[in-house]
């Protein structure tokens, strides 16, 4: 059975002789776990609730 590297699309023999399968090798399977972790880390953070707009109140109550 061979199957295709999720990473570099090359073929791999899916037995014993192929450890990293689906990957074709090592590199390729730590490409694809990194390739997740960016992706997963990468996600915009849009800040809400982190800035404020200056705007600040002084608490001197005019009469
Ligand atoms: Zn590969």
């Amino acid at each position: 059975m061979i199957v295709a590297c999720p990473t570099c699309s090359r073929p791999v023999e899916w037995s014993e002789v192929s450890p990293w399968r689906p990957f074709c090798s090592e590199r390729c399977k730590l490409l694809d776990l990194g390739a997740w972790a960016t992706e997963k880390h990468a996600i915009p953070d849009d800040g809400s609730g982190e800035l404020i707009d200056g705007e600040s109140q002084d608490g001197e109550e005019l009469p």
